[in-house]
């Protein structure tokens, strides 16, 4: 049976993140696994300035560079002490290739160089980790995420074409002669080989591909926290870790944006029932976060906090009704736009919708309904998640908040509010 470990960037941010990522495979000797890694650290950041300062043309571009290849070469010098080793032509090459393209006038598809250039963070770190694993006994096969994750060219948010991915994975991880393959989150490639990417913290997401394609035993999400949370420890004390949870549940939340899973992970495994463990990876033999098939509810409310929300309500510059036409029109920008809604209501004259505030993507979308319809909003507010909800979960949520909009089902509450806190000061 197979497992499929996945390594977020805080888990190899480091070379001693690195050298416990050795430690941890090391506790699975006897099993087959498929290792998942994401970009070392805060790196998909720093590719994404890298990638502004290119296509912007700033006079960043050098030093966000620089930056990059001198944080991944500190790792690697404490890694392999030798500097005969394989791992820095690699990683020159890599280095030089990015050099090139950046000499080069970007194409007009933004999205499209993102992928080519925000891609290779996740190819550096494998490289790494992949060579420092064999250097210390724990041999394993080096996939490109590309030549097996195929995807449609959807730049930045790919879709992911199953029955071709599955055959290509089957393939490269058939586990006959090797018991470890290590390949990249995050990316996948189309079937012209141009690079994509499956949208940020997308690396679960591969770890699920992976895991559906092989009918694994189990995913293992290696996480520095203890296991999914009932609150983020960011925002809230006294949290408590859940044991067991079931797929909805762990997908309402990540749906939600509990950041601890990415939302589209959750779907494919439980398609095949393969169980998901979010485990810690400071303390590996602690049992961690179980998700699977059971029914159960969640033992404790567990509460989602999003900042930075803004509120924007629309309604028909004639103050007719809101009718289906209208809301065509409405989501046909918002599509356009590809804002994604986090809660929406609708009354006779108004449609509400509360969404991330994006600097770019909400005054292009206003500017394209301004004509149709009258639209008012709101920024700086928080949207609270509230799960298997109960009065004091809610009024703890709500201390000190003014309430703008309120949303009950069975289980979920959802509450866009004001902090009054920074209002009083
Ligand atoms: N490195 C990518 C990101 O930071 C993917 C991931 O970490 O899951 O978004
Ligand atoms: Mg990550």
């Amino acid at each position: 049976m197979i497992k499929v470990f996945k390594f977020g960037g805080a888990s190899v941010k480091d070379a001693d993140a690195v050298k416990n990522v050795a430690s941890i495979l090391s506790l699975y000797k006897e099993d087959k696994i498929a290792v998942v890694i994401s970009a070392m650290g805060k790196t998909t950041n720093a590719l994404e300035r890298l990638l502004n300062a290119y296509y912007f043309n700033t006079d960043k571009k050098e030093s966000e560079f620089d930056f990059i290849l001198n944080y991944h070469l500190d790792i690697v010098r404490d890694l392999f002490p030798h500097s005969d080793h394989p791992v820095y032509d690699e990683l020159n090459d890599i280095f030089a290739a990015i050099k090139h393209q950046l000499s080069k006038e970007p194409s007009d598809n933004f999205d499209y160089e993102y992928d080519q250039l925000v891609s290779l963070g996740e190819i550096i770190a494998t490289k790494i980790v992949s060579y420092y694993l064999n250097s210390v006994g724990i041999e394993n096969i080096w996939l490109d995420a590309r030549q097996i994750i195929r995807t449609d060219n959807t730049y930045r948010d790919a879709r992911v074409i199953w029955d071709k991915t599955s055959e290509l994975v089957r393939q490269s991880m058939n586990f006959n002669k090797n018991r470890i393959y290590l390949t990249q989150g995050f990316i996948g490639a189309t079937a012209e080989n141009i690079s994509t990417t499956l949208g940020r913290e997308g690396s679960d997401f591969s770890a699920a591909i992976v895991a559906w394609c092989l009918d694994a035993e189990r995913v293992v999400i290696w996480k520095d926290v203890p296991g999914v949370l009932n609150a983020d420890p960011k925002y809230f004390d006294n949290t408590v870790k859940i044991d067991n949870m079931s797929y909805q549940d762990a997908i309402e939340l990540a749906y939600y944006g509990a950041s601890v899973i990415h939302p589209k992970t959750i779907k494919p495994l439980q398609n095949k029932k393969i169980p998901l463990w979010v485990k810690s990876f400071v303390f590996p033999k602690e049992k961690g976060t179980l998700i699977h098939n059971e029914k159960e509810g969640l033992p404790v409310p567990s509460f989602i906090f999003k900042v930075n929300q803004v509120l924007i309500t629309i309604a028909a510059r004639d103050f007719s009704f809101i009718v289906e036409h209208n809301l065509r029109d409405i989501f046909r920008e918002l599509v356009h736009h590809r804002i994604k809604i986090n809660l929406m209501q609708n009354s006779a004259l108004s449609f509400s919708i509360c969404v991330d505030w994006d600097e770019r993507k909400i005054p292009a979308f206003i500017k394209s309904i301004e004509e149709e319809f009258m639209v008012k909003y709101n920024t700086g507010l928080e949207l609270v998640t509230i799960r298997h909800y109960d009065q004091p979960t809610i009024d703890r949520v709500t201390v000190n908040k003014d309430i703008l909009l309120e949303e009950k089902t069975r289980h979920t509450v959802q509450i866009v509010m004001k902090d009054l806190g920074n209002a009083i000061e």
